[in-house]
């Protein structure tokens, strides 16, 4: 594992990492707003409406997000657009690496001291960022990290944005080592429950997908919400005529056991999510991703499998099998690769298509259900030990 270079937190911010703070939607931004609404923002401050697109193009073309490399711009221009359209959004505090350089996570300080992680990956043929949708999560499943902490506040659309800019930035630089420089996907598996800040990650998706210099130009396709299953969100979102690809955290294909994994299972059962699920699959024609963290002797049993498979059968669905990378504290561990196998060789006989997720940035608490960026909070907050880890 690296250690990147890190950025101290300045002492005249003493509460930078507290999270006593009540927290506050941050100030906007030009990645809030669309090509129409950055120009009537524009012109409001005084400046002729091509600014918007100028900005646009350094934000969104070249990946810059500091005013002050925008040397086209009149300095006073600068200051002024700073202050209300590029104001700090994210500020790093910690950068780690590991897989050889292939896999970084970045935790990141919001506006109000909130903390987020945002993790980037990099394959021979693609390069992927992992972003969060919110600081903390309420949707309380006992396996996830995040889970434990509870939800602080949804980020704003320009928090998420934000988010994957810089990080196809670092991507651009040929930091990612045997990847595509080009950032191609983004997953919201980050903190949070995206369907939970719907507004917000729609607009975050649309901008993410419209062609530069108004967005960034991904494809829709290429784009990944991963939900709990919030059944009313799942079918507004069907609503939407998006292409982008729905995750599903199933995790137990049985009520009495879903119900203690994904608490919300008690509001919305596996029938009811799952068919929001095939309905979405229906709209777009594209196969909805079952994930399915394998807990040993928990939800890994033969049984089980079986039934996900007669659940699945025919659906326009494949299961993303997630070894549990297991919290702080945890009574739960992964299964043996033996009923791993067993897992899998079920569900294909069964017809419905089985592939076991790689476990990237386990050794940076930067993989599936790891982001935790709370217990830096709470360290920080009450010792000098874990404040000396933040400013080394
Ligand atoms: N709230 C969303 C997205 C965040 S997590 C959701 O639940 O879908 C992304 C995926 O990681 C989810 O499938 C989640 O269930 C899974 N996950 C959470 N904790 C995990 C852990 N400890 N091990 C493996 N996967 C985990």
């Amino acid at each position: 594992m690296t250690i990147l270079p890190v950025i101290p937190i300045s002492p005249d911010q003493p509460d930078a990492v507290s999270t006593r703070r009540r927290p506050s939607m941050p100030p906007r931004h030009l990645a809030d707003l669309d090509l129409a609404g950055r120009k009537s923002a524009v012109t409001s401050l005084g400046e002729p409406a091509f600014r918007a697109k100028q900005l646009s193009t350094h934000y969104f073309g070249r990946l810059v997000r500091d005013v002050s490399e925008m040397t086209d711009l009149p300095a006073a221009t600068r200051e002024r657009l700073t202050a209300d359209l590029l104001p700090t959004l994210l500020t790093p505090i910690r950068e780690q690496a590991c897989d050889d350089g292939a896999t970084r996570k970045t935790l990141w300080k919001l506006h109000d001291g909130a903390l987020v992680e945002s993790v980037l990956m990099g394959y021979p043929d693609r390069v992927t960022a992992c972003v969060s949708s919110q600081a903390g999560c309420g949707m309380a499943c006992p396996f996830c990290a995040t889970g434990q902490q509870g939800l602080t506040r949804n980020l704003s659309v320009a928090e998420i944005v934000d988010q994957v800019v810089y990080l196809a930035g670092v991507a651009a630089s040929g930091a990612v080592t045997g990847s595509p420089p080009r950032l191609s996907r983004v997953v919201f598996m980050g903190m949070g429950e995206p369907l939970a800040n719907y507004p917000r990650v729609i607009e975050a998706v649309r901008r993410l997908t419209t062609p530069a210099p108004e967005g960034l130009g991904l494809s829709q396709r290429h784009i990944t919400v991963s939900t709990v299953g919030l059944v009313p969100a799942m079918r507004r979102l069907i609503a939407e005529q998006l292409s982008v690809t729905l995750a599903l955290s199933l995790h137990a294909p049985d009520d009495d056991l879903r119900d203690e994994l994904v608490p919300v299972n008690q509001r919305w059962k596996v029938a009811e999510v799952l068919d929001a699920a095939f309905d979405y699959a229906a709209q777009t024609g594209r196969r909805v991703s079952i994930e399915y963290a394998l807990i040993r002797d928990v939800n890994d049993h033969p049984w089980r499998a079986d039934l996900l498979g007669r659940l699945l059968n025919g659906k326009l669905a494949h299961v993303n099998l997630i070894p549990l990378n297991p919290t702080p504290g945890s009574k739960w561990d992964a299964s043996p690769k033996p009923v791993e196998r067993e897992f899998v060789r079920r569900l294909r006989e069964a017809g419905v298509a089985a592939t076991v997720r790689d476990t990237r940035g386990r050794e940076i608490d930067g993989a599936c259900g790891q982001l935790a960026a709370g217990e830096l909070t709470h360290a920080s907050a009450g010792g000098a030990a874990a404040d000396a880890e933040v400013a080394q």
